[in-house]
């Protein structure tokens, strides 16, 4: 399992336009140790103090909250990267889609149910609302325009006919047919079964 390196080298890319939910630019982030982005006015020349996690350093406003909270973000995903990615598992472009909208879902819900029991609506919690909803309302829309659903449907009928198919098979291969009023009779049965 690989940890994020600290080592520093002079051929660091600088993090531009981190984004986190670009899988190859996180892996390209991680196994580069990250420079200030920041270009000194004085000499044109890239500021390249070295920042973990990527973005402008402390000098160049670094320390600002926004930019110390995104840079944290990517510090966090690349950790997990780190820690996980030699479990992953390759998924659905599609699945992965309905989980992020889903996952996104349950944050903004949870955050209002928090807003609701608190009884009071704070700037921070009106800002984190803001996020959700539109990260949520980007993703479903992603959603309905993949037709995800649709596609999951699709895949749902295949597998039955490729069952079908499979029952068929067996039949003929024990010496039945499903023209055989008895054996078809057996085996709707035992099919409505599996539905209820
Ligand atoms: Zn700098």
């Amino acid at each position: 399992m690989s940890r994020i390196s600290a080592a520093t080298d002079g051929q660091a890319e600088p993090a531009d336009g981190f984004d986190l939910l670009s899988g190859p630019k996180l892996m390209s982030h991680l196994n580069s140790s990250s420079r200030c982005t920041a270009t000194s006015k004085r000499t044109g020349k890239q500021c390249g103090q070295r920042v973990p996690g990527g973005g402008v350093c402390g000098w160049h406003g670094g320390s600002a909250r926004q930019v110390r909270r995104q840079r944290e973000a990517r510090l966090a995903a690349a950790e997990a990267v780190a820690m996980f990615s030699d479990q992953y598992v390759p998924r659905d472009p599609g699945e992965a889609l309905a989980a992020a909208a889903v996952n996104a879902d349950q944050v903004l819900r949870s955050l209002q149910q928090r807003v609701e029991r608190s009884g009071e609506l704070r700037a921070h919690d009106l800002d984190a609302l803001r996020t959700w909803m539109e990260l949520v309302s980007r993703l479903s829309k992603a959603v309905l325009d993949a037709g995800v659903d649709e596609r999951r449907v699709r895949i749902a009928e295949q597998q039955g006919a490729q069952v079908a198919a499979a029952i068929r098979a067996i039949l003929s291969d024990l010496g039945h047919s499903l023209s055989d009023r008895r054996v078809l009779q057996v085996v709707s049965t035992r099919l409505r079964e599996l539905q209820a």
